[in-house]
């Protein structure tokens, strides 16, 4: 056996979009490709179907968007992309406001009506520190003052994280824009929309004539995979890889609650928050929003947040100071293994957005080819 060529120069573990990604780039750069998936269907977390005559994003609400060119240039060859721009309704104990914060939350909120009547009364209630914010409720009351703090972001935050505003890094809060302007649109981003007909058809098509096997758990057999290929690409939860040594990462999960209700429109908008604390769900998502859809019913998911636990699907890394000291040993842990690459949100343990994911498959893919 020893010299011999292996069946596959390279094993992709996990087809959501990261694998699919570099299953496709390499596949088209003349290498020989195996995907295994734990799950029974391809797409990951992106998952969609129709339900009922209504697309259905089974893992969430995902909505395409980026400023790389290269990602948008490279996706549209698979798929076309639906004009759909996204924008999020707040509940707050029935108060309703729009998201990101901007001129309409703030009008909404205080009643004011131009840019500078706005600055001035957020002025007056942002917190003010002689250093730089250390969390995420310090980041939120110094760019966002109390009301908006209150009402909007700490029971949100709270029941989506698990953990207090103070236990959670700044950056996850920067992630939503915060404009002076009446506009609603949730990314700032130029380029996005959701696959004209799926994300599930979307990687389907980047999977084509590329081999995957459905309901295998490459952990549980790992010796025997390794052995069909040269090169192994790992997409799973990096603590997961190495028996978790070093400890256990902490992960979120989402319950979801699906109903379907005979009526046409349920809550008018894709996606509203219920930003108190003490409704249980984080959100409602109205899938028929996504497409415009005409039907006479509709289908909700109410969205649970909770710790990850073995058995239940993770969602998102928790980039506490714990948990990031803790991915950062299995990092470098993984930097000593020859020809066994980590990529995507789980094995970079990192909380990216779709087109990051594929940012970053696409970069180690055309480093893979070139080898
Ligand atoms: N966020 C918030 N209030 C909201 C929506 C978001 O405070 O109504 C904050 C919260 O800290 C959250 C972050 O913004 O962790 C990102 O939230 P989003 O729901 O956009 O993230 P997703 O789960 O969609 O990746």
């Amino acid at each position: 056996m020893n010299g011999e060529k292996k069946p596959y120069d390279c094993l992709i573990v996990g087809a959501g979009l990261t694998g699919a990604t570099i299953a496709e780039r390499l596949t088209s750069a003349g290498k020989r490709c195996l995907v295994l998936e734990k799950r029974g269907h391809v797409a990951g977390n992106a998952y969609d179907e129709i339900v009922d005559g209504i697309r259905v994003h089974r893992c969430g609400a995902h909505i395409f968007h980026t400023s790389d060119r290269k990602v948008w240039d490279y996706l549209r060859r698979f798929t076309e992309f639906n004009s759909y721009i996204h924008s999020v309704v707040a509940n707050y104990r029935g108060e309703i406001y729009n998201l990101p914060f901007n001129m309409n939350t703030f009008s909404r909120l205080w009643g004011v009506a131009t840019p500078e009547q706005a600055r001035a009364e957020l002025e007056r209630q942002r917190v003010k520190y002689d250093h730089e914010p250390r969390d995420l409720e310090e980041q939120a009351l110094s760019l966002a003052g109390r009301d908006i703090y209150e009402k909007l972001i700490r029971g949100y935050t709270e029941k989506q994280w698990g953990r207090k505003c103070s236990e959670l890094p700044a950056f996850l809060i920067r992630r939503l824009p915060f404009r002076f302007c009446y506009d609603n649109r949730y990314f700032d981003d130029p380029w996005q929309g959701l696959p004209a007909d799926g994300y599930t058809a979307l990687i389907e098509r980047m999977l084509e004539n590329i081999e995957v096997r459905l309901g295998v758990d490459y952990l549980s057999d790992r010796a025997a995979w390794d052995a069909l290929a040269e090169t192994v690409v790992y997409t799973g939860m990096i603590d997961a890889f190495f028996d978790n040594s070093e400890g256990k990462l902490a992960y979120r999960t989402l319950r979801f609650e699906d109903e379907r209700l005979e009526v046409a429109n349920y809550q008018g908008a894709t996606v509203v928050n219920y930003t108190d604390t003490e409704t249980p769900f984080t959100r409602i998502v109205e899938h028929k929003h996504f497409e415009r859809g005409g039907q006479a019913h509709t289908i909700i998911t109410r969205e649970y947040p909770a710790e990850w636990k073995p058995g239940a699907e993770p969602y998102y890394p928790v980039n506490d100071a714990k948990n990031t000291e803790l991915a950062e040993k299995y990092r470098e842990k993984s930097k000593t293994l020859r020809n066994v690459y980590f990529c995507g949100r789980l094995a970079e343990y990192k909380y990216m957005d779709m087109d990051k994911a594929a940012a970053s498959a696409l970069e180690l893919a055309e480093r893979l080819a070139g080898g």
